[in-house]
Parts: C-alpha cells; structure tokens; sequence
C-alpha cells in the first residue's frame, strides 16, 4: 500500500500552484532573482518519519526563520534573565522591519522582528566571541537543529548588507540604548550572514520537528535545546511568528509558526510535526502566499490548530472492581492512557467516591502508558491517605512508570508487577 500522506501533500501543492499572487522580496536585489514558481511542502514527525512533495530539496536562504532557533541559542547560551533584560516578548503588530523599540528602555519588543532579532544574534555564544565566532555559533547552531552542517549563501548576504540601510540604522538605534554593546554595523554583518544560511524545505521541517519534539532532532537524537527554551520560543512564535498578520494566523492556523522573505514557512505543532513550505512570492506582510495558503488548508484538513480542544480522553479508569473475596479481596482501579493532572484529578475522585471496603487497594498501571510529575505526585498522595485510612496499598506497575515510590510520611506502598503475582503470594 502507498502511503496516504504524500499523495495528500501532492494533492494540497497542486491546487495550490494556481495561485501565482504576491511578489518576490525586492528590497534584497539577489531574492529577486529567485524562480517564483517553486513550490515545496515537507511534514516531519516527532519519531522521525518525513513525508514531502515538490521542490523539497532546493535551497533557499532561511532569512527570518532563523530568528527563532537564534534565540533559543541566546537563551541557552546567555540565560533567560541576560536576554530578556534586552529583548521583550511583547507582539508588536507591527512590519517585521518597523524601527519601534520600547520607549523608556530601548528595548525591542519581541524577538521575531529584526530590532529583537539583531539584538538576539548578538547574544548568541558567549560575550567573549568575535563577530566570526559568533556567526559561526550561529550556524552550527541552526545545523543541530536541522541535523545537518548548514552553509551560507554569500551572494545573497553580500546582496542584502549592500542595500542594510533599514538595519543598519535599527542597530545604531539599539546602540545608543546600550542595548547593543558592540558596533552595530559588525552585528548588523553577522546577522545578515545568519539570514544567509541555505536550507532546504526538508531542513525547515526538520528544524521544526525539533522544537515540537522538545528539543531533540527526531531522526539524529541530539538534544539541541532544553525545554524550558523551546516552550519559550514556540510561545514568541505562535504570538509574534507572523508579525502584524500574527492574529489572523492564530486565529485560521493556530500553529506557532516562522515565516522569511525568501519564501519559507515553518509552523511547530508540539508533540506532533514539524511542518515546511516554500513559494517565493509575498504577501504584503512579507509571509508566503501559497505557504499561507497551505497551512491554513493543512490545519483544517487535520485539525492541527492549537486550540481545538482534543476529545476528551478516554476515562482514566478503565474498571473499577473487587478481585479475591472475604479477608483476601482487593479493590482494583484499574487505569488506562496517559496521567497528567486532569487524569490523576479522575483517579482522586474515584478513589474517593468508591470510599473502597475492603483492606487491599491496587492501583493497576498495566494499560497506563505515561504519566508525568503532577500524575506521579498525586498518584503517591492516594497512596498515602488510603494507607492512613488502613489499607493495604498495592501498585501494579510491571513497566515502573514510577521507579521507587515513595508515598511520604504514613504512606505505603507495595510494588507488583501482575495483580496475580500479589495474590498468588497471599495464597502461600
Ligand atoms: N534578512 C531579512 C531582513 O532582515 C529577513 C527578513 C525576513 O525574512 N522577514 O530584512
């Protein structure tokens, strides 16, 4: 059997083709140049599995979809409070190139449009580096993201800083607030460069992937980025990713996404994909016409939006039933799926309604297939009132979802792999 997935990106690019509005980013003579008509689309799961159609392996300068994965390197490299202290995380609303910086610290207002963005690539690495370290940093970065060594197109680079004036007088503006500690034409140089790097639509989906699977690379493993920072950025993402077109995105697409004037788009749906387009022409807010296009069809064709409230999981407790009779019978709640808060809230309440008889209480984990700190903690506070109540608490756990626990003071618990495993020893 074919796969269902690529015919349907076949199927989205097709009708999408049509669509020949927008024009080519001009203020940077060497885009200009591009083919208008290429069209690409790229999904990449979080378990590594890329599906794509059309040109998905042509490369095009990242431009502003590096911004992201910048400041998730500044965040690593500097710390939360270092860059914060220079880049706000307020939307703007604004162009993406607007000269608007907060008007008592100099501050810009997120790190999506270039003031924050420049400021951003400024932090990245440590202070100690020089200009080209820093660049590099910044590449090689990008690269872990993608999974593999990233280049930069000097032809682009040199076409955009010959015609910077934009930038290059945000930079001196961000100076004079000392917000920028070094010359800003050497920044405003380093950030066209990181602008410059080449990836294809199958690099972006990558890059994507890894902020919707908590920081790792799907398919190299590596840990790119801890997950206080990609939480952080897919945030910034999802309310200033789209710049003044950032509401009516949230609003049709609902994924955190990062568009560039070269015609990439990149949207992260955490835990699930990473997604990628490319089609050079632009909407008057600089974003892909068709890329626009696709995601808001690709969001509604899968229910991908954010926001859509996801059916209510299946109970928690799968049964709940006595096993055994007379001195030897055990309450067995039986649970099932995964345990966060909501979950382990059910399990409290059923534990607490059913005000259990008999002595032996089992908490069987057998069908649970995660379950998370908030889960465990209130999973081990059952386990201790029921034991202050005087039962005897039994956790069947043949995975050890929860290794050692420990259910705190008053509390026990005996681990069991197999209910029968407990019953079968009370027999002997
Ligand atoms: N290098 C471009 C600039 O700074 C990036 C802009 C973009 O992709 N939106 O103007």
């Amino acid at each position: 059997m074919r796969s269902v997935v690529p015919d349907y990106l076949i199927e989205a690019l097709g009708d999408a083709r049509a669509d020949t509005s927008g024009a080519l980013a001009a203020y940077i003579p060497e885009l200009a140049a591009a083919d208008p008509e290429r069209l690409g689309a790229v999904f990449a799961t979080v378990d590594g599995e890329v599906y794509g159609a059309g040109d998905i392996d042509t490369e095009f300068t990242i431009q502003s979809i590096s911004k992201p994965f910048a400041y998730a390197l500044a965040l690593a490299d500097r710390g939360f409070d270092a860059v914060l202290a220079k880049v706000g995380v307020e939307p703007s609303g604004e162009a993406f190139n607007q000269i608007s910086l907060e008007s008592d610290t100099g501050r810009p207002l997120n790190p999506m449009i270039n003031a924050g963005a420049i400021t951003a690539h400024s932090l990245a690495g440590s202070a100690e580096m020089t200009a080209a370290e820093r660049v590099q940093r910044v590449v090689d970065g990008l690269s872990a993201f993608a999974g593999r060594q990233l280049t930069t197109d000097t032809a682009v680079c040199a076409s955009e800083l010959e015609h910077a004036h934009r930038n290059l007088a945000i930079a001196h503006m961000l100076r004079s607030h000392d917000i920028l500690t070094e010359d800003p034409r050497t920044v405003v140089d380093g950030y066209t460069r990181q602008c410059s790097v080449l990836v294809t639509t199958r690099d972006l989906a990558m890059m994507a992937a890894t902020l919707a699977n908590r920081g790792i690379n799907p398919v190299s493993g590596a840990r790119v980025i801890h997950e206080p920072v990609v939480r952080q950025v897919l945030s910034v993402m999802s309310t200033c990713g789209m710049y003044d077109a950032a509401g009516d995105w949230a609003t049709q697409v609902g994924i955190p996404a990062k568009s560039g004037v070269a015609g990439g788009l990149i949207g992260a749906l955490p835990g699930q994909i990473g997604i990628a387009t490319f089609s050079p022409r632009l909407d008057r807010h600089g974003n892909s016409v068709r890329g626009v296009s696709l995601f808001e069809r690709f969001s509604s064709d899968m229910g991908l939006h954010v926001m859509e409230v996801p059916a209510a999981a299946r109970a928690v407790v799968r049964s709940n039933h006595v096993v055994g009779a007379g001195r030897d019978a055990i309450r067995v709640l039986e649970l099932q799926g995964g345990v966060g808060f909501s979950a382990a809230e059910r399990i409290v309440r059923e534990a607490v309604d059913t005000a259990p008889t008999e002595v032996g209480v089992a908490l069987d984990l057998t069908m649970v297939y995660s379950i998370d700190d908030v889960g465990r903690r209130m999973l081990l506070e059952v386990v201790r009132r029921l034991t202050l109540d005087g039962h005897e608490v039994y956790l069947v756990d043949p995975e050890t979802l929860v290794p050692d626990p420990d259910p705190g003071d008053g509390g026990r618990v005996t681990v069991v792999k197999t209910l029968e495993q407990e019953q079968n020893s009370s027999d002997r």
